[in-house]
């Protein structure tokens, strides 16, 4: 197992799903600066760029990594834009936030899209993703969302994978919370290209993501995007040719998430890192049961990303409250994104372990019992909400 270190004495943990607790040597390396048109920079950008392929596993020979400056959102917004031919027709499938953006920025772009909105936390199916398809011959591509960050829930890419490739149609995937401690292997799940952003799983800092896409894609994008900057085969095209990024490239933040795959790698891979992952899932979820807390999800969706607990019912508990003693205690935690009931998240992803997770379970404890909260119970119309989910 790969050591962790604590942060910097003050600093708390970020139990957030990106930006996130980092490694110490992925901070330091970025106390150097880089010319972004030198060799030496372009020899990063290309073993970076090697190192995500790679990463896919079985199948990646098909595939060349293009990073795009900005947030995950601006490689969403890239990745619709390039893709998605202008006469092309999107169904995007939403659980969550992240879904429901994907939609907008469909809207945004002008073309034309069918959105499956579940809710906050039901998942999209196989088989209703192949009911649309049938119904609709003008969807050239279908979105999903590989973890839908705001509730946590690890969604079937697989089966909408087959439901998508048995219907003749092309998937795109925002895998940007699940990259890199899940698997996203070509050989059992076709996708024309997915989306990742340098803060989530591969433990870097913000300032980019990246699109893994089928080279054909690349090559047929040509033309397709709204934006010059945003322009997905553009950058690749000019990366090829040049090694270089376009416009000014995040040097720093590549130099850190070049540690942090090496990192990445120490560790097992994304076998190791979702390892990890799951274990800081399992010790956390337990002991927050153990305290009267509840998931929001059944077992089977609870992704080793994030998980979302339902808000006690005592009167006593406060949100607001919780996480100011949460965070006096070293614990940055999230607030829920839920519209039904209230919640919040637990982020099990950064440079933490079990150990760190237990402490986090403690900390709660404490909390709790400083705001005189004899029981973490939510009330009863959080369950009955749930129980909708096994139906
Ligand atoms: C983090 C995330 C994004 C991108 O969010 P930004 O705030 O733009 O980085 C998109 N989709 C999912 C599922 C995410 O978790």
């Amino acid at each position: 197992m790969t050591r962790i270190a604590a942060p910097e004495l003050g600093e708390p943990y970020l139990l957030t799903p990106g930006p996130l607790t980092t490694a110490r040597s992925t901070k330091a390396a970025m106390l150097r600066d880089w010319g972004s048109w030198d060799g030496d920079f372009r020899a990063m950008t290309r073993e970076m760029r090697d190192r995500l392929v790679a990463m896919l596993g079985e199948g990646s020979e098909a595939y060349d990594c293009v990073p795009v400056q900005g947030s995950g959102s601006y490689c969403v917004e890239a990745m619709l834009g390039s893709f998605v031919p202008r006469d092309g027709k999107v169904l995007v499938l939403a659980n969550g936030a992240y879904g429901l953006r994907a939609a907008q920025t469909m809207e945004y772009l002008g073309r034309a899209f069918h959105l499956l909105d579940k809710g906050d936390y039901l998942p999209p199916r196989g088989d209703e993703v192949a009911r649309i398809l049938a119904e609709d011959p003008a969807i050239t591509h279908v979105l999903a969302i590989h973890c839908e960050t705001s509730s946590g829930i690890l969604n079937p890419v697989a089966e909408i994978a087959e439901a998508t490739q048995a219907a003749g149609r092309k998937l795109l995937i925002d895998s940007m919370s699940a990259f890199g401690a899940l698997d996203l292997c070509p050989a059992e799940i076709e996708f024309e290209a997915m989306v990742s952003s340098a803060n989530k799983c591969i433990e870097g800092v913000p300032g980019f993501g990246f699109a893994l896409a089928r080279t054909d894609a690349l090559e047929a994008a040509k033309g397709v995007s709204h934006s010059l900057s945003l322009d997905v085969h553009a950058q690749w095209a000019h990366m090829e040719k040049t090694g270089q990024w376009r416009f000014t490239p995040p040097t720093h933040v590549v130099a850190a998430f070049l540690e942090a795959l090496r990192l990445h790698e120490a560790e097992g891979g994304v076998a190791g890192r979702g390892a990890r992952y799951t274990r800081n899932r399992d010790v956390m979820v337990e002991g927050m049961r153990g305290l009267g807390f509840e998931t929001l999800l059944a077992e089977r969706w609870l992704s080793p990303i994030i998980v979302t607990f339902f808000c006690p019912a005592d009167p006593a508990f406060e949100f607001a409250r919780f996480y100011d003693l949460m965070k006096e205690k070293g614990f940055i935690i999230y607030p829920g994104k839920l519209t039904v009931v209230d919640s919040f998240r637990v982020g099990c992803i950064g440079q933490m372990d079990e150990h760190v997770m237990r402490n986090v379970v403690r900390a709660a404890r404490d909390a709790l019992s400083e705001m005189g909260v004899a029981n973490a119970a939510p009330p009863q119309a959080a369950l009955e909400e749930r129980a909708k989910l096994a139906a």
